[in-house]
Parts: C-alpha cells; sequence; structure tokens
C-alpha cells in the first residue's frame, strides 16, 4: 500500500462533474420525453435478457461514464413510465422531478437516519417531515411517526404497535403462547393484502383477521362490525385493532371514520387508518366532511410515493402517542452509544423495525416545500376532478358503463351493446385490460365490483389532462370493439 490510498470505487472531483452532468443532461432529456414515449414496451422478460445479456460477474473494472451510458439507455427504452400522462394503473404515482434530485443530494451525504448521532441535520428534517404530513393531512402535529419503505411496512409499525399496547402486557416476552386468549383484528372486506401479512408476520394468523362486509355504498357495515366485536367477545376472543380505509385500494371509498372511533372507543381497540391511497385527499377543505375522525385514529399510514408525487419509496406511520413506538421497538444493546441527556434526541432506530436507515425523509420535506400545501391542493384536486370527467364521458357513452368513482379513483367497463351476458362482459373486459396493459397507449388495471370485472383508472398523475382522459375514452372504446371482434370470431370459429 501506498502512503495515500487511492481506491479504485473514488471519483475525483472532475470526473464526478463530467459524469454528473452528463447524467443530468440525459435525465432531463428523458423526462422531457416521456409524454411522446409508450406508456410500456410490453417487451416479455426473454426479450429483455437478451438485450441485456447474460454476462458473468465482471472480473476487472469498466469506467463509469460507459456503464452510466449503458444504464441510461436500458432503462429510458425498456421501462414501464409511471411518470406518463396516461399512465393510471393500480396506485403508482408520476414522480415529482426534485425527487430525483433530492435522492442524489440524499446518497451523497449519506446520513444512517437510525441514530441521531449518525444524522444530526436529517434527524431533525425527518422530524419536521413527519410533523408536516401530520399538518397536510389535519391532524394535530403532536402526532409522531417514521418515514418507512411504502404503504405495506408503514401499516406493519402501526400493526405491531397496537398489538403491544392493547394485547396483554407479556407479549413482548413471552409470544403469542397457545393458551392465551386470541387476539382478532377487523377490516372492511376491501382491506389492501397487507392485512394477511401483518397477520402472518406478527403471529395472529389469517384466520384472526374479520373482514366486515361493505354495504352499498361499499364503506364497513357499522352495525356487523359492532355486532362482531360483541359477539367475538362474548365467545371469549380479545379484539385489538379496528382498520378503516381513507381510501380502499379497488375504488377509493373512505369508511366512515367517526362510526370506527366510536366503536373502538367503546370497546376500548386500536382504532388504524389506511391511509396509504387516499388521505392526501384530506388537504382538499372541501372534503373535510369526508375524511372527518380521522384525528381520533391512533395511528395512521400513509404513502408519499402515491398521491404525494415522491419517488419509491416512500410510505409514513403517524401515531398519536409516539411513545407506544418505543415501547415497541425500543432496545438498548451495549454496543450501541446512543443515549443522550438531551431530551430532544431521538433515535429513528427506535421508532420502527429497520436499524440503519436510508433519509428518505428528504425528498418528501423538499416536494411540501417546493409547492406548498396549496400547490397540493390544486394538484390532489386536478386529479379527482379528472377521475371525475372520465366518469362522466363513461357515463355519456352508449359503449361504455361508468361503474364508480371515489376520490381518484374511477371504474368502467367496454359494454358493446346491450342485454349482453355478464360472464361475457367479464371476460371482455379482462382480456381488454391485458391487451390495454400491453400495448402501453395507456396503462389502467381493473377492479372486481359487485362481481363485474372493471377497468380501474387511478389518477396519482400531475401531468394528466383533459386532452388525456378524453382520449383514453376514444382508446376504450377503439380497443374495446377490436376485443368484442376477435372474441366474437374465436366463438364463430369453435
Ligand atoms: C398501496 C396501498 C397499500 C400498500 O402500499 P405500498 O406502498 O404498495 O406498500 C396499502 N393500503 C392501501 C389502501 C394502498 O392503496
Amino acid at each position: 500500500m501506498t502512503d495515500h490510498r487511492r481506491a479504485s470505487i473514488e471519483m475525483d472531483k472532475a470526473e464526478f462533474k463530467k459524469i454528473g452532468y452528463q447524467l443530468i443532461d440525459s435525465i432531463a432529456d428523458f423526462i422531457d420525453s416521456i409524454p411522446e414515449k409508450k406508456v410500456t414496451t410490453g417487451e416479455p422478460p426473454k426479450a429483455l435478457q437478451a438485450i441485456l445479456g447474460n454476462d458473468t460477474l465482471p472480473e476487472n473494472g469498466t469506467p463509469a461514464e460507459t456503464i452510466f451510458a449503458k444504464a441510461s439507455e436500458l432503462l429510458f427504452n425498456h421501462s414501464l413510465l409511471n411518470g406518463h400522462p396516461k399512465f393510471f394503473g393500480y396506485i403508482t404515482s408520476s414522480a415529482a422531478p426534485v425527487g430525483a434530485l433530492a435522492d442524489l443530494l440524499a446518497a451523497a451525504v449519506n446520513p444512517n437516519v437510525g441514530a441521531n448521532i449518525l444524522s444530526p441535520m436529517a434527524t431533525e428534517i425527518e422530524k419536521q417531515t413527519v410533523k408536516w404530513l401530520a399538518e397536510f393531512i389535519g391532524v394535530p402535529s403532536s402526532y409522531g411517526g417514521i418515514l418507512v419503505s411504502g404503504g405495506n411496512m408503514a401499516n406493519f409499525t402501526a400493526f405491531l404497535a397496537a398489538r403491544t399496547v392493547k394485547a396483554p402486557k407479556s407479549i413482548k416476552e413471552n409470544g403469542i403462547s397457545m393458551d392465551a386468549q386470541k387476539l382478532l383484528v377487523y377490516c372492511a372486506k376491501s382491506t389492501h393484502t397487507w392485512i394477511e401479512k401483518a397477520a402472518v408476520l406478527f403471529g395472529i394468523g389469517t384466520k384472526a383477521i374479520r373482514w366486515i362486509e361493505t354495504g352499498a355504498d361499499n364503506r364497513m357495515n357499522i352495525e356487523v362490525l359492532a355486532q362482531t366485536i360483541s359477539d367475538d367477545k362474548k365467545a371469549g376472543y380479545k379484539p385489538i385493532i379496528v382498520v378503516g380505509n381513507a381510501g380502499d385500494v379497488s375504488t377509493g371509498v373512505v369508511d366512515d371514520m367517526k362510526a370506527i372511533a366510536a366503536v373502538c372507543k367503546k370497546y376500548d381497540l386500536w382504532f388504524h387508518i389506511d391511509g396509504a391511497y387516499g388521505i392526501p385527499a384530506a388537504v382538499i377543505p372541501g372534503l373535510k366532511d369526508l375524511f372527518a375522525g380521522i384525528e381520533e385514529a391512533d395511528s395512521i399510514a400513509l404513502d408519499p410515493h402515491k398521491w404525494l408525487y415522491s419517488p419509491l419509496e416512500a410510505g409514513c406511520t403517524l401515531v398519536k402517542d409516539p411513545n407506544h413506538l418505543i415501547e415497541t421497538y425500543s432496545s438498548h444493546p451495549v454496543y450501541y452509544n446512543f443515549s443522550s441527556d438531551e431530551p430532544s434526541t431521538q433515535n429513528y432506530y427506535e421508532y420502527g423495525l429497520q436499524n440503519s436507515r436510508g433519509f428518505r425523509a428528504l425528498k418528501v420535506w423538499i416536494a411540501l416545500q417546493q409547492v406548498g400545501r396549496s400547490g397540493y391542493e390544486k394538484m390532489i384536486g386536478d386529479d379527482i376532478a379528472l377521475s371525475k370527467l372520465l366518469f362522466d364521458l363513461a357515463n355519456d357513452h352508449p359503449e361504455l358503463e361508468a361503474v364508480t368513482q371515489n376520490l381518484s379513483i374511477t371504474t368502467l367497463r367496454y359494454i358493446p351493446s346491450k342485454d349482453i351476458e355478464e360472464m361475457y362482459l367479464n371476460k371482455l373486459n379482462e382480456a381488454l385490460v391485458n391487451k390495454l396493459q400491453q400495448d402501453g397507449e395507456v396503462f389502467l388495471s381493473n377492479a372486481v365490483v359487485n362481481d363485474k370485472y372493471c377497468l380501474r383508472c387511478c389518477i396519482v398523475n400531475f401531468r394528466t389532462s383533459k386532452k388525456d382522459i378524453e382520449e383514453v375514452i376514444e382508446i376504450l372504446v377503439r380497443e374495446g370493439r377490436k376485443m368484442h371482434n376477435e372474441l366474437q370470431e374465436q366463438t364463430v370459429l369453435k
């Protein structure tokens, strides 16, 4: 070894600038070109594997410039572009460009936001981000919490805190023993699949989920909820959590939060809200009534990488009494010298499941300042208005059936003519979704609403405009007709 080490992974300042400027230039061109591109190329994995090549692990290095040129080409030209104005699939937003720059900045400084001492300013910024997110949705800024990777993790983080608080106190030490009272959780049958993973992960088992039926309005039936809890208690079970949906994943329905809160109060249960998709819409003053009661939640999951347009990944858990997170997650091994006499010191490893943590708060913090509360109110409001426009245009079209519209999710079907049997319509619309997802003109997903197989458009996309929605109607009708003809021909040929 020489006195002055120059590791091969190091970059000198001039090289970093050169490659960095080139990369920023090509990213700027890419973002600018997104609307002209297809939403997806529809290339199958085999084709992509051929393009990528199957070289073995490189023995020696390649100049970074070459690798970035190759990586950019691969990603720019062979990706699904959720930043495309006609991307409405699942719940994935277009990503704010400031998010890409923020991630670059976060990675450059690389604070480990697990411990205050390792991330002094980043910890304060994350605390402020959590506080702002609480203010954003309109709950008191005394809620505390933590940034996590997404909605699933945000729900898990809250779920375990709830279990710690509401299950017998011995559970942290003894685990869930066979002879203990069986713990139960309650949620609407439209709840996202995270709840099943949570039931498995935290040991209560999927049979401990009571799926509460929904009414004609697709909201959780509160009478059935209260009755089920009461029956379960009489039968010797131990109910612990009720989950309310603030924007369910299929149709965007918001449960009656006030009513759920009242049931939780009556039976001494933890009230958790899954707001991964929809709760940012609480920023809109006109939707105050829809979200009334959210401030009574013990915990809330939300997802900046959905309706706050953060690049992946960013989720957030908010907890009314953040001490419950510490009760659940804190431990003090001898190898951590992280305690401090300063009472406002916060070590994020004690607030959740992760230990070493990246600085995902930065991109959220920056975007919140770039546009402010009012900027988000406008963008979220526009997304909702466009979703309503889609519903209305479908409603007016003789070959489309508008099925549901809540928040920014519209479900609809292609219907070639009246008096067509439901089974065929389901088959036709399923084939249509699959075809559209391959073609790349528009990207939407599916939902099953009252046994109807629907096309589902979720607009969490600040690039979508009125013209896109009008064009989508044309595309759906044109492709619907084609698919109907194809299916008819197949039947004739048989
Ligand atoms: C998306 C979503 C989740 C899961 O969030 P991820 O960020 O994908 O982990 C959970 N609940 C609801 C209601 C969602 O919309």
